[in-house]
């Protein structure tokens, strides 16, 4: 019998791939959209004719109860979030209403409506801030350091105790800073791929970065979204660790980047102290160890392999459309 999932969060970078994933897989679609006066629909306008759109929004308790009761779905994968960390200080109230109470209210609407549901819940290294130890296992206690972290500290704690003590399937997931061609230029490695094929192309002439030492796990969000499916497909829920277990610096990628189009990046690149993070956290990296035993998951994608896509499709994308 055809499976249905409903994905939320379906117009991010991670509900789009994950989006092609469940259709490669046979899976049918539906899609938690919330209303737009402006069209945001781009990373998915080539799959919409595969894709039943739904209207609902997390800050809305019946609009979720309507549409996991309309849909029935078999999965539910919560990936929607206010998922900007700096923005997490301006705004975080609304954060917390969409990141943290969000999933409060969906678990609900699965209780009430779908209780055997599958449902994965899109949780970040974010919630160890400055964790005290490194690598990071599933184990590692919780020690966020800003608003979006504690917000994805308190949805987490509601998937495990629904998981407890109502028995819901729910599973988290742990990711760290996962990307791709369809990641915001807000966020350091698409802001530095892009600008260093726009430097390329004469469309800039700069670059202004924070702490070059600041080091991150990065992996593909292709990878990642494998790993979210490869969870809700075992026997039991359970959560993991989702990332490259390996750490590079801004200057690593930097570096990597501007070598891929010929470029030296010490000729364009500044730094400047306005774009350091105040939070800098200590060493996220996290041990794969669980989820490669267990689940046979490990990303198929190297770093310089994730930074020369990247650089590439950037300078494709800017070519045909400068
Ligand atoms: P993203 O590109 O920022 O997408 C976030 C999605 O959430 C968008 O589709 C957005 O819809 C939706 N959304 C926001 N508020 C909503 C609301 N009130 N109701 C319904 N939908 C709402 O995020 P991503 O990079 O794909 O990440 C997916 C998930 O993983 C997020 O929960 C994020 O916090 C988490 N995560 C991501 C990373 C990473 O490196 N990417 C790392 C750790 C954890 P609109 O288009 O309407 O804005």
């Amino acid at each position: 019998m055809t499976k249905k999932a409903l994905i939320t969060g379906l117009t991010g970078q991670d509900g789009s791939y994950l989006a092609e994933l469940l259709l490669e897989k046979g899976y049918q679609i539906y899609g938690l959209v919330r209303r737009s006066s402006t069209s945001n629909l781009e990373r998915i306008s080539h799959l919409f004719n595969q894709i039943q759109i739904v209207s609902g929004d997390l800050l809305d308790q019946s609009s979720l109860m309507d549409v996991v009761n309309d849909c029935q779905p078999d999965e539910i994968y919560n990936l929607a979030s206010q998922s900007y960390v700096p923005l997490s200080w301006k705004q975080p109230a609304l954060t917390a209403e969409y990141t943290a109470l969000g999933v409060s209210r969906l678990l609900e609407s699965i209780r009430r409506c779908k209780p055997d549901a599958k449902f994965y819940q899109a949780s970040s290294s974010e919630v160890f801030g400055q964790p005290d130890e490194s690598p990071q296992t599933e184990r590692t206690a919780f020690r966020p350091r800003n608003p979006y972290g504690v917000a994805k500290a308190y949805a987490h704690w509601m998937t495990v105790n629904y998981r407890q003590q109502y028995k819901l399937f729910g599973c988290c997931g742990i990711t760290y800073t996962h990307e791709s061609p369809r990641r915001g230029t807000e966020f350091v490695f698409r802001k530095i791929t892009r600008t260093a094929a726009m430097i390329k192309l004469g469309l800039a002439n700069e670059l202004k970065l924070g702490n070059l030492d600041a080091r991150r796990d990065w992996c593909y969000a292709k990878d990642a979204v494998c790993a979210m499916w490869m969870m809700l497909q075992q026997e039991k829920p359970d959560d993991y660790i989702i990332a490259s277990g390996e750490t590079h610096s801004v200057r690593e990628l930097v570096e990597c980047a501007f070598n891929c189009l010929g470029l030296d990046w010490q000729d364009y690149v500044s730094v400047d102290p306005a774009f350091y993070r105040p939070d800098e956290p200590v060493q996220l990296v996290g041990c794969i160890y669980k989820i490669k035993a267990q689940l046979g998951w490990k990303p198929q994608y190297s770093f310089q392999q994730l930074v020369e896509l990247m650089v590439d499709r950037d300078l494709k994308e800017l070519s045909d459309n400068p």
